[in-house]
């Protein structure tokens, strides 16, 4: 399924500032807004879209990581999951309003259709999400190279088996709520600037379920959880940076007497690169610093240099110059968008010898007057325009 991207759907381009953002959602939201568009689909369909796309832009870290990777960021934050940052579903209407009711000045906030549409009935009791957890996976550069499935124990806060997250034995020892008497809402009367205003709210009582526990299970104490080490297994692509956030969905903890509808938090996996020893990351690509001899340098040969995956032998050109960058090409970090992999760099350097023995300084001071050793004006104005890249 292929998504508008975020900036196109609230029309605003990509420098735009919080406040035009939000001015141009709040202009989206109110021209597709439920009320003013019942049983139109499609005005759902592109409320919910604004929704989406502001919930991302309007927060500085998810927007920083759209620039970056786009809808890639999968529903469970994978590339290939499908759909972006939500399932394809998308959030949810009431998902929105819990979220960005403030928006419109707070008259619709916390349920729609309730006072003001008419017909459109919050349903049922709110489900609960339960609490995110959060994981650091080391990786090497092996593995960010080519992706990894990972398996970890979890300690989780699970739904308790017992009662099905519902906190009363077997799941059954209920009795109506005495507040709202079962309907799960609560009428209030608000005193507002167009005069009194009633609205419908979630009952404080039973949190909308309508029911109260009668006798706890003894199993979670009434919490409708309990500990559990959940397996979990998530795979990470490759190309990975450090720092970068993975979300698994509904691997995280379960809330509260969340009940049989109760969702999990999602587990973010946070990647953490480990430094390689030799191997310097330079985004998709990887740098390595070769010291050759002198001998190697001048004559020419070979040299063995270490890879992402390996080592690979180097074929050396007489006359190499120190400054030189050779390229092993595909050898660096798939991109973890286009999956097109880098390179691996070779920066040469020669080693200047530093101390030598009476044999060796005579070799040395021998050459010092042969034709080939002092490169003329030409020479030296090749070589420095061949090693530009450095200042530049
Ligand atoms: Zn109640
Ligand atoms: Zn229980």
């Amino acid at each position: 399924m292929s998504k508008r991207d975020y900036y196109e759907v609230l029309g605003v381009d990509k420098n735009a500032t919080a406040d035009q953002i939000r001015k141009a959602y709040r202009k989206l939201a109110i021209k597709y807004h439920p009320d003013k568009n019942p049983d139109d689909k499609d005005a759902e369909e592109k409320f919910k879209e604004a929704a989406e796309a502001y919930d991302v832009l309007s927060d500085d870290e998810k927007r920083k990581k759209y620039d970056q990777f786009g809808h890639d960021m999968g529903p469970q934050g994978f590339p290939g999951g499908g759909g972006g940052y939500y399932s394809s579903g998308g959030m949810s209407m009431d998902d929105i309003f819990e979220h960005f009711g403030d928006i419109f000045g707070g008259r619709f906030s916390g349920q729609w259709g309730g006072a003001t549409g008419g017909g459109r009935r919050r349903r049922g009791p709110s489900v609960k999400k339960g609490s995110d957890l959060r994981v650091r996976v080391k990786m090497t550069l092996a593995e960010i190279a080519t992706g990894v499935t990972k398996t970890l124990k979890i300690p989780t806060q699970d739904k308790c088996t017992y009662c099905n997250g519902t906190g009363a034995k077997d799941g059954t020892a209920f009795s109506t709520c005495p507040t709202c008497h079962g309907s799960g809402v609560v009428q209030t009367v608000q005193n507002t600037m167009f005069g009194q205003m009633a609205s419908e709210s979630v009952c404080p009582t039973c949190n909308g379920t309508g029911k109260v526990i009668t006798t706890q299970c003894t199993h979670c104490h009434g919490t409708g959880v309990e500990k559990k080490d959940n397996q979990v297994s998530f795979h990470i692509p490759a190309g990975v940076v450090d720092g970068m956030t993975l979300t698994v969905s509904q691997k995280g903890n379960f809330p509260r007497n969340g009940g049989a509808e109760g969702i999990p938090g999602d587990l973010l996996v946070v990647i953490e690169e480990i430094k390689d020893e030799e191997l310097i990351r330079d985004g998709n690509d990887v740098i390595y610093n070769l010291m050759l001899d002198l001998p190697t340098a001048v004559l020419g040969g070979s040299a063995e240099v270490p890879t992402i995956n390996g080592r690979a032998r180097l074929k050396i050109a007489p006359g190499t110059q120190p400054g030189k960058v050779l390229r092993l090409r595909g050898k660096g970090i798939p991109d973890y968008q286009s999956r097109m992999p880098g390179d691996e760099l070779i920066n040469v350097m020669v080693y200047i010898p530093e101390q030598l023995n009476d044999e060796e300084k005579k070799l040395f001071e021998s050459l010092k007057d042969k034709p080939g050793i002092k490169p003329d004006q030409s020479t030296v104005k090749r070589i420095f325009s061949k090693l530009r890249h450095i200042f530049e």
